[in-house]
């Protein structure tokens, strides 16, 4: 365990409750070792990020050979050989998956999902404004998360996370989640918003899976719909797959699966394949042609520090090199195949309920009386006792889910939902 007068402020912790803060000190593949000698099953791809599994050798030695060769350098009016491979791969890639005649054309790179959703905010924004129709107001789904910046925030589900900074957030409009058998309320809303005098600049949208808001899934068919009254109304679709990106899904981008093309596109936590940060903002050419000028006050006023580190852009180069080389979708198909049979077989425990999947995600509610939700006691117990079992799992609420790397065995996958029918046998209450 850490030394507990450590001065590390850790995220999303309580410390007033004294939980243990286990050290690693490695990772191979789908296993955390900690320094007291413990492994851990990594079950949730140390926070949805890992992807292939962790030190893939390709994505090390990448990262290695460009380490000594181009460390950092400016990015606005320099360019360098991994940014443009990895800007070419993913215009590639995009244009592959999403099949547009006006695909996605321009990347924009930060270095964390909040700014590559801060990034496709103000892209919007700045496309209205430039054009000469300024537009302010941005759609939102309920349950919905993108970040923990003020903007980001200001877009996402309000609640206990955001209740003291509300008094700066923006005001959104916001359409309910499409609860199966009542989507039709969630395309009338989003229709309602759409045409309403006063029309909003985007909508934004995690696709076919909600994740921070609960593990929520949803029809490919309905993003489909939702892309196109946004169309009709020339509302710009920001699609934010920072958490579904890299095949978490089942498809390298979840928009694949609904066939639909986004204004904006913002990618980060796998775009490394999880193993250094790096995002990027993609969008379609009539965004970027909005800020294309010899007006110097039309130019696209962000940048962060470390805009497309050229360390981070080898590793996603590399990552995207195995995408292209690799039949990384039928590594995904095979672990999503055991998770349903599963997920089926606890579906009909006592203390579950609502089993999902999408991909190689997994989810299922554990049945509490009061009031679920994040702070759901339940909660802190269960993570405790997932770590007993070697495990690290991270229940949202009394949502227990596993999103594990692609390199997880059949065996390792068994550990897991065991684990999960065994605290469904101890918690529920
Ligand atoms: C994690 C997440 C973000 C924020 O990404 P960070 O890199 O943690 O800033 C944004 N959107 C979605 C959908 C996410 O899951």
């Amino acid at each position: 365990m850490a030394d507990n007068r450590s001065p590390i402020w850790h995220p999303f912790t309580q410390h007033g409750l004294g939980e243990p803060i286990p050290k690693i000190e490695q990772a191979r593949g789908a296993l955390l070792h900690c320094a007291n000698g413990n492994t851990l099953i990594d079950g949730i791809s140390s926070w949805w990020v890992i992807t292939h599994g962790h030190c893939e050798p390709r994505i090390v030695t990448a990262i290695q050979e460009q380490a000594a060769l181009l460390d950092q350098v400016i990015l606005a009016g320099y360019t360098h050989g991994p940014a443009e491979q990895v800007a070419q791969g993913l215009i590639r890639l995009t244009g592959k998956e999403l099949r547009s005649p006006d695909p996605l054309a321009h990347v924009f790179f930060s270095d964390s999902g909040s700014t590559a959703v801060e990034v496709g905010l103000k892209m919007a924004l700045g496309y209205w404004h430039n054009i000469g129709q300024p537009r302010h107001r941005i759609i939102v789904m309920e349950h919905s998360y993108h970040g923990d910046t003020i903007g980001a925030m200001s877009v996402g589900e309000r609640g206990v996370f955001n209740q003291a900074y509300t008094p700066l957030l923006f005001d959104v409009v916001k359409i309910p989640f499409p609860v199966a058998g009542a989507e039709q309320e969630t395309l009338d809303a989003l229709e309602a918003a759409c045409g309403d005098p006063d029309t909003p600049a985007a909508f934004i949208v995690e696709p076919l899976i909600l994740g921070a808001g609960g593990m929520l899934t949803y029809d490919a068919a309905l993003l489909r719909t939702m892309a196109e009254i946004c169309g009709i109304h020339d509302v710009l679709l920001i699609a934010d797959e920072v958490m579904t990106g890299w095949g978490r899904t089942g498809t390298a981008f979840a928009c694949t699966q609904a066939g639909i093309t986004p204004d904006i596109l913002c990618m980060a936590k796998g775009l490394t394949g999880g193993a250094v940060p790096l995002a990027a903002t993609l969008s379609r050419s009539r965004i970027f042609d909005a800020h294309v000028s010899q007006d110097r006050a039309k130019m696209f006023f962000h940048s962060s520090s470390f805009t497309a580190n050229p360390i981070a852009c080898a590793a996603a180069a590399a990552n995207i090199a195995i995408w292209e080389s690799e039949d990384v979708p039928a590594r995904i198909a095979a672990i999503s195949a055991h998770m349903a049979e599963r997920l089926d077989a606890l579906s009909d425990h006592p203390t579950l309920e609502n089993p999902r999947h999408v991909g190689a995600i997994a989810a299922i509610d554990l049945k509490v009386p009061q009031g679920a939700g994040y702070l759901s006691d339940v909660a802190p117990a269960l993570r405790a006792f997932f770590l007993d079992e070697g495990l690290l799992l991270r229940p949202l609420g009394n949502t227990i889910y596993a999103m594990p790397p692609y390199c997880i065995s059949h065996e390792q996958m068994d550990r897991i939902f065991d684990a999960i029918g065994t605290a469904a046998d101890q918690y529920a209450r």
